[in-house]
Protein backbone atom coordinates (compact mmCIF):
# COMPACT_ATOMS: atom_id res chain seq x y z
CA UNK A 1 0.00 0.00 0.00
CA UNK A 2 1.13 3.21 -0.95
CA UNK A 3 1.05 6.39 1.33
CA UNK A 4 1.20 10.06 0.92
CA UNK A 5 1.61 12.73 4.09
CA UNK A 6 1.26 16.87 3.79
CA UNK A 7 1.16 18.65 7.23
CA UNK A 8 0.24 22.43 7.69
CA UNK A 9 0.86 24.77 10.97
CA UNK A 10 2.82 24.05 14.15
CA UNK A 11 5.97 21.78 15.11
CA UNK A 12 3.18 19.74 17.21
CA UNK A 13 1.42 18.80 13.87
CA UNK A 14 5.10 17.70 12.19
CA UNK A 15 5.56 15.41 14.95
CA UNK A 16 2.19 13.63 15.26
CA UNK A 17 2.68 13.29 11.28
CA UNK A 18 5.86 11.71 11.75
CA UNK A 19 4.49 9.39 14.70
CA UNK A 20 1.55 8.36 12.07
CA UNK A 21 4.40 7.86 9.44
CA UNK A 22 6.84 5.23 11.62
CA UNK A 23 3.22 3.21 12.18
CA UNK A 24 2.66 2.45 8.57
CA UNK A 25 6.47 1.94 7.96
CA UNK A 26 6.26 -0.52 10.95
CA UNK A 27 3.71 -2.25 8.43
CA UNK A 28 5.52 -2.15 5.51
CA UNK A 29 3.04 0.56 3.84
CA UNK A 30 5.20 2.99 1.26
CA UNK A 31 5.12 6.06 1.67
CA UNK A 32 5.50 7.95 -1.39
CA UNK A 33 5.92 11.71 -2.04
CA UNK A 34 3.01 13.91 -1.52
CA UNK A 35 2.30 14.42 -5.42
CA UNK A 36 2.48 11.34 -6.06
CA UNK A 37 0.08 9.24 -7.06
CA UNK A 38 -0.92 6.83 -3.61
CA UNK A 39 -3.62 4.60 -2.32
CA UNK A 40 -4.19 6.70 0.90
CA UNK A 41 -3.33 10.25 1.92
CA UNK A 42 -3.42 11.79 4.84
CA UNK A 43 -3.55 15.68 5.27
CA UNK A 44 -2.76 17.11 8.76
CA UNK A 45 -4.68 20.71 9.08
CA UNK A 46 -4.09 23.69 10.82
CA UNK A 47 -6.73 26.48 11.64
CA UNK A 48 -4.82 29.07 13.21
CA UNK A 49 -5.85 31.43 10.78
CA UNK A 50 -8.12 31.66 8.00
CA UNK A 51 -5.16 31.12 5.27
CA UNK A 52 -4.02 27.91 6.92
CA UNK A 53 -7.98 27.10 6.96
CA UNK A 54 -8.09 27.58 2.83
CA UNK A 55 -4.41 25.97 2.43
CA UNK A 56 -6.08 22.17 4.01
CA UNK A 57 -8.81 22.50 1.73
CA UNK A 58 -6.68 22.91 -1.13
CA UNK A 59 -4.89 20.40 -0.29
CA UNK A 60 -7.60 17.60 0.35
CA UNK A 61 -8.55 18.50 -3.57
CA UNK A 62 -4.79 18.04 -4.75
CA UNK A 63 -4.77 14.88 -3.20
CA UNK A 64 -8.10 13.98 -4.70
CA UNK A 65 -7.00 15.27 -8.29
CA UNK A 66 -3.79 13.41 -8.17
CA UNK A 67 -5.58 9.91 -7.65
CA UNK A 68 -9.50 10.15 -7.51
CA UNK A 69 -10.02 6.69 -6.53
CA UNK A 70 -7.53 7.43 -3.43
CA UNK A 71 -9.16 7.64 0.22
CA UNK A 72 -7.98 10.69 1.98
CA UNK A 73 -7.51 10.88 5.92
CA UNK A 74 -7.91 14.26 7.78
CA UNK A 75 -6.40 14.99 11.14
CA UNK A 76 -5.27 18.16 12.69
CA UNK A 77 -6.95 21.51 14.22
CA UNK A 78 -9.12 22.07 11.33
CA UNK A 79 -10.55 18.76 11.09
CA UNK A 80 -11.38 19.16 15.17
CA UNK A 81 -13.59 22.60 14.62
CA UNK A 82 -14.96 21.48 11.48
CA UNK A 83 -15.17 17.25 11.00
CA UNK A 84 -18.48 17.51 9.45
CA UNK A 85 -17.54 19.86 6.51
CA UNK A 86 -14.41 18.40 5.57
CA UNK A 87 -16.40 14.49 5.84
CA UNK A 88 -18.53 15.86 2.54
CA UNK A 89 -15.20 17.19 0.96
CA UNK A 90 -14.63 14.69 -2.57
CA UNK A 91 -12.22 11.91 -2.11
CA UNK A 92 -12.26 11.87 2.15
CA UNK A 93 -12.70 8.93 3.48
CA UNK A 94 -12.05 9.71 7.49
CA UNK A 95 -11.65 12.82 9.68
CA UNK A 96 -10.34 12.50 13.13
CA UNK A 97 -10.35 14.94 15.77
CA UNK A 98 -8.05 15.56 18.43
CA UNK A 99 -9.44 12.95 20.98
CA UNK A 100 -9.69 10.48 17.43
CA UNK A 101 -5.34 10.67 16.23
CA UNK A 102 -4.49 7.12 18.05
CA UNK A 103 -7.50 5.30 16.00
CA UNK A 104 -5.61 6.49 12.28
CA UNK A 105 -2.57 3.98 12.13
CA UNK A 106 -4.82 1.08 13.18
CA UNK A 107 -7.67 1.56 11.48
CA UNK A 108 -6.03 2.64 8.27
CA UNK A 109 -3.89 -0.64 8.40
CA UNK A 110 -7.46 -2.44 8.56
CA UNK A 111 -8.63 -0.73 5.41
CA UNK A 112 -5.80 -2.79 3.26
CA UNK A 113 -8.06 -5.56 4.45
CA UNK A 114 -10.80 -4.09 3.37
CA UNK A 115 -9.69 -2.89 -0.37
CA UNK A 116 -8.20 -6.36 -0.60
CA UNK A 117 -11.68 -7.80 -0.39
CA UNK A 118 -13.11 -5.04 -2.59
CA UNK A 119 -10.80 -5.78 -4.94
CA UNK A 120 -9.38 -1.96 -4.43
CA UNK A 121 -11.99 0.31 -5.18
CA UNK A 122 -12.67 2.71 -2.45
CA UNK A 123 -15.98 3.83 -1.21
CA UNK A 124 -15.61 7.07 0.78
CA UNK A 125 -18.52 7.48 3.22
CA UNK A 126 -20.81 10.32 2.94
CA UNK A 127 -22.79 12.08 5.33
CA UNK A 128 -26.06 14.92 4.94
CA UNK A 129 -25.69 18.16 6.19
CA UNK A 130 -23.45 20.27 8.39
CA UNK A 131 -25.23 20.81 12.59
CA UNK A 132 -25.79 24.61 12.74
CA UNK A 133 -24.68 26.65 16.58
CA UNK A 134 -27.74 28.25 16.47
CA UNK A 135 -26.00 31.56 15.80
CA UNK A 136 -25.74 30.68 11.88
CA UNK A 137 -22.30 29.37 12.39
CA UNK A 138 -21.41 25.41 11.71
CA UNK A 139 -19.35 25.29 15.29
CA UNK A 140 -21.74 22.46 17.43
CA UNK A 141 -19.28 19.72 17.55
CA UNK A 142 -16.32 21.76 18.38
CA UNK A 143 -18.00 23.96 21.29
CA UNK A 144 -18.11 20.75 23.24
CA UNK A 145 -16.14 17.36 22.47
CA UNK A 146 -13.08 19.08 22.30
CA UNK A 147 -13.05 20.63 25.54
CA UNK A 148 -13.70 17.71 27.21
CA UNK A 149 -10.72 15.24 25.77
CA UNK A 150 -8.21 14.02 28.07
CA UNK A 151 -5.63 11.70 26.03
CA UNK A 152 -2.21 12.98 24.38
CA UNK A 153 -0.65 10.86 21.33
CA UNK A 154 1.92 10.52 22.41
CA UNK A 155 4.51 11.71 19.16
CA UNK A 156 8.09 13.18 18.23
CA UNK A 157 9.50 13.70 14.65
CA UNK A 158 12.31 11.46 13.54
CA UNK A 159 12.51 12.78 9.56
CA UNK A 160 15.75 14.56 10.28
CA UNK A 161 19.13 13.35 11.64
CA UNK A 162 20.19 16.05 13.44
CA UNK A 163 17.21 17.46 15.53
CA UNK A 164 13.87 15.73 16.79
CA UNK A 165 10.78 17.61 17.85
CA UNK A 166 9.22 16.02 20.78
CA UNK A 167 5.96 16.32 22.33
CA UNK A 168 5.77 17.02 25.75
CA UNK A 169 1.81 18.62 26.39
CA UNK A 170 -1.24 19.35 24.76
CA UNK A 171 -3.83 21.51 24.50
CA UNK A 172 -4.39 25.00 26.12
CA UNK A 173 -7.00 26.21 29.26
CA UNK A 174 -6.11 29.85 28.57
CA UNK A 175 -8.60 30.94 25.83
CA UNK A 176 -7.14 33.94 24.93
CA UNK A 177 -9.71 36.14 23.04
CA UNK A 178 -7.94 35.64 19.57
CA UNK A 179 -7.32 31.86 19.71
CA UNK A 180 -8.93 28.96 18.33
CA UNK A 181 -6.84 26.75 20.13
CA UNK A 182 -8.12 25.31 22.73
CA UNK A 183 -11.12 24.41 21.01
CA UNK A 184 -8.87 22.78 18.07
CA UNK A 185 -6.92 20.94 20.84
CA UNK A 186 -8.94 21.01 23.67
CA UNK A 187 -7.43 21.11 27.48
CA UNK A 188 -4.05 21.73 28.97
CA UNK A 189 -2.83 17.97 29.96
CA UNK A 190 0.53 15.76 29.37
CA UNK A 191 2.29 12.37 29.41
CA UNK A 192 4.15 11.57 32.48
CA UNK A 193 7.88 12.50 32.85
CA UNK A 194 8.98 8.63 32.90
CA UNK A 195 7.27 8.10 29.04
CA UNK A 196 9.15 11.31 27.76
CA UNK A 197 12.48 10.36 29.17
CA UNK A 198 11.74 6.89 27.00
CA UNK A 199 11.01 8.72 24.12
CA UNK A 200 13.91 10.98 24.88
CA UNK A 201 15.98 7.95 25.05
CA UNK A 202 14.71 6.31 21.62
CA UNK A 203 15.62 9.24 19.77
CA UNK A 204 19.34 9.07 21.24
CA UNK A 205 19.77 5.95 20.17
CA UNK A 206 18.91 7.05 16.83
CA UNK A 207 21.73 9.06 16.96
CA UNK A 208 19.92 12.27 16.74
CA UNK A 209 21.70 14.48 18.86
CA UNK A 210 19.31 17.79 19.39
CA UNK A 211 15.94 17.27 20.75
CA UNK A 212 13.20 20.47 20.56
CA UNK A 213 10.31 20.53 23.39
CA UNK A 214 7.07 21.04 21.74
CA UNK A 215 3.64 21.92 22.98
CA UNK A 216 0.12 23.93 22.71
CA UNK A 217 1.49 25.72 26.44
CA UNK A 218 4.85 23.55 26.74
CA UNK A 219 5.46 25.21 29.92
CA UNK A 220 1.86 24.46 31.55
CA UNK A 221 2.91 20.97 31.70
CA UNK A 222 1.93 18.71 34.53
CA UNK A 223 -1.95 19.63 34.63
CA UNK A 224 -2.75 16.12 34.34
CA UNK A 225 -0.03 14.21 35.98
CA UNK A 226 0.88 16.63 39.05
CA UNK A 227 4.67 17.00 37.96
CA UNK A 228 6.43 20.26 37.54
CA UNK A 229 7.66 21.19 34.15
CA UNK A 230 11.13 22.05 36.02
CA UNK A 231 11.48 18.35 36.70
CA UNK A 232 10.71 17.83 33.53
CA UNK A 233 13.62 19.83 32.32
CA UNK A 234 16.00 17.94 35.18
CA UNK A 235 14.89 14.68 33.54
CA UNK A 236 15.16 15.27 30.42
CA UNK A 237 18.88 16.61 30.87
CA UNK A 238 20.29 13.32 32.13
CA UNK A 239 18.95 11.22 29.02
CA UNK A 240 22.42 9.70 27.37
CA UNK A 241 23.10 11.05 24.17
CA UNK A 242 21.22 14.00 23.65
CA UNK A 243 23.87 17.00 23.28
CA UNK A 244 21.50 19.65 23.25
CA UNK A 245 17.68 20.99 24.46
CA UNK A 246 15.61 23.60 23.26
CA UNK A 247 12.16 24.85 23.80
CA UNK A 248 9.94 25.44 21.46
CA UNK A 249 7.94 28.23 23.23
CA UNK A 250 6.68 29.17 26.57
CA UNK A 251 4.53 31.70 27.69
CA UNK A 252 6.43 34.47 29.89
CA UNK A 253 4.56 34.07 33.18
CA UNK A 254 5.38 30.26 32.95
CA UNK A 255 9.48 30.89 32.58
CA UNK A 256 9.82 31.11 36.26
CA UNK A 257 13.18 32.87 37.80
CA UNK A 258 13.90 28.89 39.23
CA UNK A 259 13.86 27.35 35.60
CA UNK A 260 15.60 30.31 34.45
CA UNK A 261 18.62 29.76 37.37
CA UNK A 262 19.10 25.65 36.69
CA UNK A 263 19.02 26.33 32.80
CA UNK A 264 21.73 28.89 33.37
CA UNK A 265 23.89 26.32 35.98
CA UNK A 266 25.74 24.44 33.18
CA UNK A 267 22.25 22.23 31.46
CA UNK A 268 22.64 21.18 27.96
CA UNK A 269 19.48 23.68 27.57
CA UNK A 270 20.86 25.88 24.74
CA UNK A 271 20.56 30.11 25.42
CA UNK A 272 17.53 30.36 22.76
CA UNK A 273 14.11 31.27 24.27
CA UNK A 274 11.10 31.29 21.88
CA UNK A 275 8.54 33.46 23.85
CA UNK A 276 5.46 34.78 22.91
CA UNK A 277 4.58 38.87 24.12
CA UNK A 278 1.78 39.23 21.29
CA UNK A 279 1.42 43.02 22.09
CA UNK A 280 3.86 45.72 24.20
CA UNK A 281 0.44 47.31 24.92
CA UNK A 282 -0.88 46.53 28.81
CA UNK A 283 -4.08 47.58 28.06
CA UNK A 284 -4.47 45.27 24.71
CA UNK A 285 -2.43 42.86 26.97
CA UNK A 286 -5.52 42.72 29.43
CA UNK A 287 -8.06 42.93 26.53
CA UNK A 288 -6.93 39.68 24.90
CA UNK A 289 -6.93 37.71 28.03
CA UNK A 290 -2.93 37.30 28.90
CA UNK A 291 -1.66 36.03 31.73
CA UNK A 292 1.21 38.97 32.04
CA UNK A 293 1.90 42.57 31.69
CA UNK A 294 5.03 43.93 30.36
CA UNK A 295 6.51 44.62 32.96
CA UNK A 296 6.88 41.12 33.91
CA UNK A 297 7.79 40.10 30.20
CA UNK A 298 10.89 42.57 30.78
CA UNK A 299 11.52 41.20 33.85
CA UNK A 300 12.11 37.62 32.79
CA UNK A 301 14.14 38.52 30.07
CA UNK A 302 16.63 40.69 31.83
CA UNK A 303 16.71 37.81 34.26
CA UNK A 304 18.06 35.78 31.67
CA UNK A 305 20.28 38.13 30.78
CA UNK A 306 21.80 38.26 33.92
CA UNK A 307 21.88 34.49 34.34
CA UNK A 308 23.44 33.18 31.34
CA UNK A 309 24.99 35.92 29.18
CA UNK A 310 28.48 37.99 30.42
CA UNK A 311 32.02 39.05 29.04
CA UNK A 312 33.20 36.52 26.11
CA UNK A 313 29.85 34.63 26.42
CA UNK A 314 27.34 34.29 23.27
CA UNK A 315 24.49 36.47 23.51
CA UNK A 316 20.89 34.55 24.13
CA UNK A 317 18.98 34.85 21.59
CA UNK A 318 14.86 35.37 22.38
CA UNK A 319 12.67 35.15 19.63
CA UNK A 320 9.38 36.51 20.45
CA UNK A 321 5.80 36.66 18.70
CA UNK A 322 4.04 39.57 18.32
CA UNK A 323 0.39 39.89 16.64
CA UNK A 324 -0.65 43.56 15.20
CA UNK A 325 -3.86 44.47 14.62
CA UNK A 326 -5.87 43.09 17.46
CA UNK A 327 -9.20 44.95 18.00
CA UNK A 328 -8.96 48.26 19.22
CA UNK A 329 -5.21 48.60 18.45
CA UNK A 330 -4.60 52.16 17.54
CA UNK A 331 -1.22 54.08 15.90
CA UNK A 332 -0.37 54.66 19.45
CA UNK A 333 -0.84 51.37 21.07
CA UNK A 334 1.46 49.93 18.07
CA UNK A 335 4.03 52.72 18.86
CA UNK A 336 3.67 51.36 22.51
CA UNK A 337 4.87 47.77 20.72
CA UNK A 338 7.40 48.96 18.55
CA UNK A 339 9.28 51.15 21.07
CA UNK A 340 8.88 48.31 23.80
CA UNK A 341 10.96 45.83 21.19
CA UNK A 342 12.91 48.28 19.99
CA UNK A 343 13.99 50.07 22.92
CA UNK A 344 13.68 47.56 25.95
CA UNK A 345 13.78 43.79 24.70
CA UNK A 346 15.80 43.94 21.70
CA UNK A 347 15.73 40.27 21.09
CA UNK A 348 17.01 39.09 17.99
CA UNK A 349 14.30 37.89 16.12
CA UNK A 350 10.19 38.74 15.71
CA UNK A 351 7.60 36.51 14.52
CA UNK A 352 5.01 38.90 13.18
CA UNK A 353 1.66 38.06 12.65
CA UNK A 354 -1.36 39.78 11.28
CA UNK A 355 -4.60 39.21 13.55
CA UNK A 356 -6.86 36.53 12.11
CA UNK A 357 -10.27 36.98 12.81
CA UNK A 358 -11.37 33.73 14.18
CA UNK A 359 -15.18 32.45 14.39
CA UNK A 360 -16.12 31.41 17.70
CA UNK A 361 -13.40 33.48 19.73
CA UNK A 362 -14.19 36.44 21.75
CA UNK A 363 -12.48 39.21 19.53
CA UNK A 364 -13.78 38.03 16.43
CA UNK A 365 -17.44 39.74 17.97
CA UNK A 366 -15.38 43.07 19.05
CA UNK A 367 -16.70 46.01 17.11
CA UNK A 368 -13.05 47.61 16.95
CA UNK A 369 -11.48 45.32 13.93
CA UNK A 370 -8.41 47.31 11.89
CA UNK A 371 -8.50 47.32 8.29
CA UNK A 372 -6.33 44.29 6.29
CA UNK A 373 -4.17 47.75 5.06
CA UNK A 374 -3.17 48.88 8.39
CA UNK A 375 -2.38 45.23 9.42
CA UNK A 376 -0.17 44.91 6.76
CA UNK A 377 1.71 48.03 6.75
CA UNK A 378 1.87 47.12 10.82
CA UNK A 379 3.64 44.00 9.40
CA UNK A 380 5.84 45.59 7.51
CA UNK A 381 7.24 47.91 10.01
CA UNK A 382 7.90 45.54 12.94
CA UNK A 383 9.84 43.05 10.31
CA UNK A 384 12.18 45.74 9.04
CA UNK A 385 12.64 46.33 12.94
CA UNK A 386 13.29 42.63 12.75
CA UNK A 387 15.94 42.65 10.03
CA UNK A 388 17.35 45.76 12.37
CA UNK A 389 17.54 43.52 15.41
CA UNK A 390 19.00 40.75 13.98
CA UNK A 391 21.85 42.42 12.37
CA UNK A 392 22.80 43.94 15.40
CA UNK A 393 22.45 40.65 17.54
CA UNK A 394 24.90 38.71 15.19
CA UNK A 395 26.74 42.11 15.47
CA UNK A 396 26.80 41.84 19.13
CA UNK A 397 27.59 38.02 19.04
CA UNK A 398 31.08 38.68 16.61
CA UNK A 399 34.47 36.61 18.20
CA UNK A 400 32.77 34.87 20.69
CA UNK A 401 33.13 31.27 20.92
CA UNK A 402 30.32 28.54 20.23
CA UNK A 403 29.64 25.75 19.15
CA UNK A 404 27.33 24.53 15.38
CA UNK A 405 25.49 21.25 14.84
CA UNK A 406 25.98 20.66 11.58
CA UNK A 407 23.39 18.67 9.58
CA UNK A 408 23.88 16.60 6.99
CA UNK A 409 21.37 18.33 4.03
CA UNK A 410 24.02 19.58 1.35
CA UNK A 411 22.97 22.58 -1.07
CA UNK A 412 25.47 23.74 -3.33
CA UNK A 413 28.09 22.01 -1.78
CA UNK A 414 27.44 23.17 1.74
CA UNK A 415 26.41 22.24 4.90
CA UNK A 416 24.46 23.86 7.49
CA UNK A 417 23.83 24.11 10.54
CA UNK A 418 22.54 26.20 14.11
CA UNK A 419 25.08 27.37 17.12
CA UNK A 420 23.91 26.78 20.53
CA UNK A 421 22.15 30.71 20.03
CA UNK A 422 20.47 30.06 17.16
CA UNK A 423 22.64 31.40 14.62
CA UNK A 424 22.62 29.92 11.26
CA UNK A 425 26.17 28.84 9.77
CA UNK A 426 27.39 27.29 6.70
CA UNK A 427 30.54 26.04 5.71
CA UNK A 428 32.35 23.25 2.82
CA UNK A 429 30.40 20.59 3.24
CA UNK A 430 32.15 17.81 4.97
CA UNK A 431 30.29 14.20 5.41
CA UNK A 432 32.77 13.51 8.35
CA UNK A 433 31.09 16.56 10.15
CA UNK A 434 27.85 15.24 9.71
CA UNK A 435 25.38 15.32 13.03
CA UNK A 436 28.56 16.57 15.23
CA UNK A 437 29.55 19.52 17.35
CA UNK A 438 32.14 21.70 16.18
CA UNK A 439 33.44 24.66 18.13
CA UNK A 440 33.75 28.28 16.03
CA UNK A 441 34.56 31.72 16.34
CA UNK A 442 31.58 33.69 15.38
S1 LIG B 1 -1.92 30.55 25.53
FE1 LIG B 1 -3.53 31.70 24.48
S2 LIG B 1 -2.68 31.98 22.43
FE2 LIG B 1 -1.54 30.32 23.34
S3 LIG B 1 -2.58 28.44 22.72
FE3 LIG B 1 -3.40 29.07 24.70
S4 LIG B 1 -5.23 30.26 24.22
FE4 LIG B 1 -3.97 30.15 22.36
Amino acid sequence: MKIAFTTLGCKLNYAETSTYERGFVAAQWEIVPWKEAADVYLVNTCAVTETAEKKSRNLIRRAHRTAPQARIIVTGCYAEIHKQALEQMEGVWKVYGAAEKAQIVPETLQLQAAMVQDHGHPRPCKREGPIEDGRGREAASWTIAACKQESVLPAYSSGERTRSFLKVQDGCDNFCAYCTVPFARGRSRNLPIADLTRQAGEIAAQGIKEIVLTGVNTGDFGRTTGERFLDLLKALNEVEGIERWRISSIEPNLITPEIIDWIASGTRFQPHFHIPLQSGSDVLLRKVGRRYDTALFASRIERIRQAMEGPGKPRVFFGIDVIVGLPGESEELFQETFHFLEERIRPAYLHVFPYSRRPGTRAAEWPDQIPETVKAERVARLEALSDRLHAAFLCENKGVRERVLWESSVRGGKMGGYTGNYIRLEANADPLKFNTLEEVIL
